[in-house]
């Protein structure tokens, strides 16, 4: 029995780790088979207060582990399946294990989202991308598409513009919707190119993407364009799927809360981007961890 099961282990998840263990509560991190959240598909991290000089995502995660396994926290490399909030103590599964504790933090973030077209699942790994950092060494000299106008797609495009021949950012309309700095970042390179008021209506290529079939959104004009790699970045969607008719979710699948970290359930706690749409930046996610941790401590010293 736990005093407390941690759903996840991107900064949420492990800044709740470290808050937890160091008050010494028996705490349980199913961390999931890839560990670590989004940051560890991210290159340099620049806005994590502490770093001046910016740390790699990755090793940004590692450190947070090893500081939660220092104060005695335990961590498993496998992916919570079910949970049964019905009753205490609370049941976290993983198959046909079943983890006991007396409370529990969801802090499974979000992943992104697909466009669902044509060829985008068959040619996922052979060209067709959500991960521009692990992927855009391989492009040397090739022509990237970054289909989306947010922050992800300018860092997407100028990751892979230290790479690729071109790379060429396909919007829905004739706007960004990134950030001043990362916008003017990705207009000065003259490697990036803009297509306006474009959509993606195919993913073209049998073994490996070819090309792209696009429509204007003003003319409805459809027109290909050849490229070697095409990478999405339209946003994300909460990972909450095993929560569903355990704590309340909104229309969009994020876990709402009340009352601080707290769920509909009393005991149940969320942090990050499972509950967060808005922010979604690495040091709100470790906040909210903190946040988390530290309600669940105050829940369980009154509910001993
Ligand atoms: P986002 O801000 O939600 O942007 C998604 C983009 O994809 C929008 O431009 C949207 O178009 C487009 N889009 C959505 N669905 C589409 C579809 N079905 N087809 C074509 N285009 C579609 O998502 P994000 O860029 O992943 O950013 C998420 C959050 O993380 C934001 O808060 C962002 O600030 C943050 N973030 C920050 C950094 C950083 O600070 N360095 C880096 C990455 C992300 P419309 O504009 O027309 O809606």
């Amino acid at each position: 029995m736990y005093d407390l099961i941690i759903i996840g282990s991107g900064p949420a998840g492990l800044t709740a780790a470290i808050y937890a263990s160091r008050a010494k509560l028996r705490t349980l991190v199913v961390g999931g088979t890839v560990w670590g959240g989004q940051l560890m598909f991210t290159g340099v991290v620049e806005n994590f207060p502490g770093f001046k000089d910016g740390i790699l995502g990755p090793d940004l995660m590692n450190n947070m582990l090893e500081q939660a396994k220092k104060f005695g926290a335990e961590i498993i490399f496998e992916d919570a399946t079910w949970v049964d909030f019905s009753a205490r103590p609370f049941k976290v599964g993983v198959d046909q294990k079943a983890y006991k504790g007396r409370a529990v933090i969801i802090a499974t973030g979000a992943s992104p989202k697909w466009l669902g077209l044509k060829g985008e699942e068959r040619l996922r790994g052979r060209g067709v991308s959500v991960c521009a950092v692990c992927d855009a060494a391989l492009l040397k000299g090739k022509v990237a598409v970054v289909v989306g106008g947010g922050d992800s797609a300018m860092e997407d495009a100028l990751t892979l513009s230290k790479y690729a021949r071109e790379v060429i950012v396909v919007h829905r309309r004739d706007r960004l919707r990134a950030s001043k700095l990362l916008q003017e970042r990705a207009f000065k390179e003259p490697k990036i190119k803009f297509l306006w008021n474009s959509v993606v209506q195919e993913i073209l290529g049998e073994e490996k993407v070819e090309g792209l079939r696009l429509r204007k959104v003003d003319s409805g004009e459809e027109f290909e364009l050849r490229c070697d790699a095409v990478f999405i970045a339209i946003g994300r969607q909460p990972s909450t799927d095993i929560f569903r008719g355990q704590v309340e979710l909104d229309e969009k699948g994020y876990v709402i809360t009340k009352d601080g970290a707290m769920t509909n359930i009393e005991g149940v706690f969320v942090a990050g981007e499972a509950s967060d749409a808005k922010y979604r930046q690495a040091i709100v996610a470790a906040g909210e961890g903190c946040k988390a941790a530290l309600d669940a401590i105050w829940y369980l010293e009154n509910n001993a």
